[in-house]
């Protein structure tokens, strides 16, 4: 039998179906990969306990028959999600000692099909950052090297643990979450596939937030056959959740035919960003080649604002952000500085503020207060929001001559190594987000999917974007995209 840790969710749930493999096997197997895996820094809380116990629960379910399609399967879940009982900080010192009381919505649907947790994975600091570089933990590391060469390389973020550990088959998927790119990025740079849905498809209740009207959570998996079996799970209606759509949720499954004969697929021209590299491009090209040889009508299409939204994104991202994170203050939640004597309510603020958070959030935080301080709201805020009106109709008017999805190249790069940016202009890291956060401001489904290898033997991922609420027909074309791709190349164990 292929090595249990290597299946995918798919060939793990036929198994425990088959009776070949038990819950309590599988977990085993995961608890002892993700042991010998320390070095990728992927798992930062482990919860071996409740694993178990939820496999032999799952067993058992198993056993009478009644299992939903996710029960007994081992995943990882990004630290964001609060998890009852159990250690959830997104990574921050803020948020230190943090036991929440409450489950995420997203995470307890996991729960009640009958998935298995084997713990909390790494990520960016309150999800903001693309290298994981900015968690309380010290960075992800990604599985995959150059060649021969040990340096280590970022696994991506802010889902850089999710992607790490779904890369290295230490979980056999994981939860991962979204405002501008962070699951689809790690997915490319690991060679993995990520979903992030349409906004408003998975309840964000109990998923720490950061900025509330770009996030939205999502699987990240070994296949998209995969993450069509979880991202049904995950999503749905939630009362808790105003911005929860009340939709139903299809057999995204059973929708991945491969057929994608007489689909229009839209190449837009202003994603050919200045100073591409020459990888990337052909990475591209070879994608729009299989697509057509698939029988999709390949069209080019202008989504003109493109070049506004990293700009409208690093302000409306941090303006949320600034008052999200109001609520950390040494009073409800985590970390409170020793104060000392004479020291009032506002050096307790102030005090807490500057230990808990990392640089990076501090930056945000002050980017999102400036730009919605009374001065500067309409130079900033208010135009960033209109600027995002108008990302929103560049992607309604290609939707309304008829195209079914728009293909473009996930990331600039390939991985980069671990400390390459740190000296950079925080804006160098930023432009990672150039092709994803479109996709954030204008609330639409995109899916990155590996299909190629860089000359260092590194992988690459393509980005397809789909109509709102049309994961199922995305997740088809992405399933004809793979088919056609034949990705198949596994990071070599050096950990
Ligand atoms: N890298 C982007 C940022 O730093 C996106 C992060 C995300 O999607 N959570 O904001």
């Amino acid at each position: 039998m292929t090595e249990l840790t290597k299946l995918t969710l798919a060939e793990a749930r036929d198994k425990l179906r088959e009776g070949d493999v038990s819950s309590v096997e599988l977990t085993q197997a995961f608890l002892k990969a993700i042991d010998d895996a320390d070095a990728l820094n992927a798992f930062v809380h482990k919860t071996p306990e409740i694993a178990l116990e939820r496999a032999k629960a799952a067993d058992a379910r198993i056993a009478e028959g009644d299992a939903p399609d996710m029960c007994g399967l081992p995943i990882g879940i990004k630290d964001l999600f609060c998890t009852k009982g159990v250690a959830s900080q997104a990574a921050s010192g803020i948020l230190e000692g943090f036991k929440p009381e409450y489950e995420s919505t997203v995470s307890q649907q996991l729960q009640d099909a009958g998935a298995v947790m084997l713990g909390k994975l790494n990520m960016d600091e309150f999800a903001m950052g693309s290298s994981n570089e900015t968690s309380v933990y010290g960075n992800a590391v990604n599985p995959w090297r150059r060649g021969n060469d040990e340096a280590a390389l970022t696994p991506g973020g802010s889902s850089g643990g999710s992607a790490s550990a779904v890369a290295a088959d230490l979980c056999l998927a994981a939860t991962g979450t979204d405002t501008g790119g962070s699951i689809r990025q790690p997915a490319a740079f690991t060679g993995i596939t990520g979903i992030k849905p349409t906004y408003g498809r998975c309840s964000r209740w109990g998923v720490v937030a950061f900025a509330s009207s770009l996030d939205q959570a999502g699987p990240m998996t070994k296949d998209v056959r995969d993450a069509a079996i979880m991202l049904e799970t995950m999503c749905g209606y939630d009362a808790k959740d105003s911005t929860s759509v009340e939709l139903a949720v299809p057999n995204f499954e059973a929708m991945l035919t491969g057929d994608i004969r007489g689909k229009k697929i839209g190449i837009p021209n202003e994603y050919r960003i200045d100073g591409m590299p020459a990888e990337i491009e052909k990475l591209w090209a070879d994608g729009i080649e299989m697509l057509k040889a698939a029988g999709a009508e390949i069209v080019d299409i202008s989504l003109p604002h493109t070049k506004y939204a990293l700009p409208a994104y690093y302000v409306i991202a941090p303006a949320e952000a600034s008052s999200n994170l109001a609520r950390y203050d040494g009073v409800r939640y985590g970390h409170r500085a020793t104060l000392a004597a004479g020291d009032g309510i506002t050096e307790m603020y102030e005090k807490t503020r500057a230990e808990g958070f990392g640089h990076e959030v501090q930056r945000r935080v002050m980017v999102g207060t400036y730009v919605l301080s009374a001065g500067f709201y309409d130079a900033y805020y208010n135009r960033a929001r209109r600027v995002r009106t108008l990302i929103k109709q560049d992607f309604e008017n290609v939707f309304a001559q008829g195209v079914d999805a728009i293909l473009t190249p996930a990331t600039p790069s390939a991985a980069f190594g671990l400390g390459e940016m740190s000296d950079a202009d925080p804006i160098q890291m930023y432009l990672n987000d150039v092709f994803t956060v479109t996709v954030n401001l204008a609330g639409l489904p995109g899916v990155a999917v590996p299909t190629g290898l860089n000359a260092q033997g590194l992988p690459l991922g393509l980005q397809l974007i789909g109509r709102p609420w049309e994961e199922g027909d995305l997740l088809n074309t992405a399933y004809a995209l793979e088919q056609a791709a034949g990705f198949v190349a596994k990071p070599g164990k050096w950990w």
